[in-house]
């Protein structure tokens, strides 16, 4: 389980010292995950989680998160859970203010610290695997998602196409009972 918070005095012992945080990440202690992950899936997934802390440039800390494992998110397709893998590898420099974050070669790949010099670890490690999921998983596979499978083949251009025929066929078709009777 990872610290929800870090002091930026513990921070900076943490990048002295090249600390390694590691272990299980459960989707369930990530609230915006968790909203997406499938509700009937068995399993929600298993993430495991490695945050490094170093000593970056103009000694400021920054903490290293890769995280690496499976979702079951919902396929837009058919509703049903689709296991998505996920790869977060991001070197994040920790930033007092917004003034610091401007001094950086890349101000992208950094994280505030709060008012009170408070890094919240567990919300930047969210926003990270939230930035690597895809706004609408569809199965890969069109064997595994049930909206292929249900709704059966659909119907090509060439049934469209002979529409207007087979009204003249049952046109004639009556034209023929008539001339019969
Ligand atoms: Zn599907």
């Amino acid at each position: 389980m990872l610290a929800e918070r870090i002091g930026s005095s513990q921070l900076a012992e943490m990048a002295a010292l090249g600390a390694i945080l590691e272990g299980g990440l459960g989707a369930r202690d990530l609230p915006r995950v968790w909203a997406l992950v499938a509700p009937q899936a068995a399993a929600a997934g298993e993430l495991e989680a490695r945050v490094t802390v170093q000593a970056g440039p103009a000694s400021r800390p920054v903490v290293a998160i890769a995280v690496h494992g499976v979702l079951a998110l919902v396929c837009q397709r058919c509703l049903e859970p689709v296991r998505w893998p996920v790869d977060v590898d991001v070197a994040l420099t920790v930033v007092s203010d917004e003034a610091g974050t401007r001094e950086l070669a890349d101000p992208f790949d950094s994280v505030l610290l709060d008012a009170e010099g408070m890094l919240h670890l567990r919300d930047a490690v969210e926003d990270e695997i939230l930035a690597v999921l895809p706004l609408a998983p569809l199965h890969a596979d069109l064997g595994e998602c049930r909206a292929s499978s249900m709704a059966g083949p659909e119907p090509g251009p060439a049934a469209q196409v002979h529409r207007p025929f087979a009204d003249l066929g049952a046109l004639l078709g009556r034209r023929d009972r008539q001339g019969g009777q």
